[in-house]
């Protein structure tokens, strides 16, 4: 079987931990807190292959930025969370990716994901600019929502795609 691993990043309170298992138990939980990185495993089917998902949640504190530096190399690919309310958490996500660059590759296998999607009356980064810096960043594009489950699947999917396509 093969074994995709997946690291979900962000600043701290944009939703990793949420979106995780909203994806692993297909639920909303309001008051999860892993401390540092959790894994959680998921098999799933695409198209005739069988995989399993490798997901690792991560806790983002300055300290554990530094902590990036050394698991990232064990990621196959990236989910970079910013949340849509927050628009300091917009502007960490080149941060983040220049640490995953400088760890990966220039080119390595990402998402980006705008979460919070349900919070709409409290954007402030808009869809355009998250679409701009995807552009940026040569990946795709997803807003969502884990508290009502929106493109949760997809945002995993695509996460899969990008490495199977490679
Ligand atoms: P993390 O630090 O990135 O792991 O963030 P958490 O998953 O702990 O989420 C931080 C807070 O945001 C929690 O109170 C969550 O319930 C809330 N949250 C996460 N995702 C969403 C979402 O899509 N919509 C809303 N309204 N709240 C969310
Ligand atoms: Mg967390």
């Amino acid at each position: 079987e093969l074994e995709l691993k997946i690291g979900v990043i962000g600043k701290q309170g944009v939703g990793k931990s949420t979106i995780t298992m909203r994806f692993i138990d297909e639920r909303f939980i309001e008051d999860y807190d892993p401390i540092l990185i959790d894994e959680y495993r998921k098999k799933k089917d695409f198209n005739d292959k069988k995989i399993i998902l490798s997901i690792l949640d991560t806790a983002s504190s300055e300290e554990t930025i530094y902590n990036i530096r050394s698991w990232a190399k064990y990621c196959d690919s990236f989910v970079l969370v910013y949340s849509i309310d927050d628009k300091n958490t917009f502007n960490e996500i080149l941060t983040y990716d220049q640490i995953i660059q400088n760890v990966k590759s220039k080119n390595y296998p990402k998402v980006l994901i705008g979460n919070k999607n349900d919070l709409f009356t409290k954007r402030v980064v808009k869809t355009k600019e998250g679409k701009e810096l995807a552009k940026h960043l040569n990946c795709k594009y997803i807003e969502t929502s884990a508290k009502n489950g929106e493109n949760i699947k997809q945002l995993f999917y695509e996460s899969a795609l990008v490495l199977l396509e490679n």
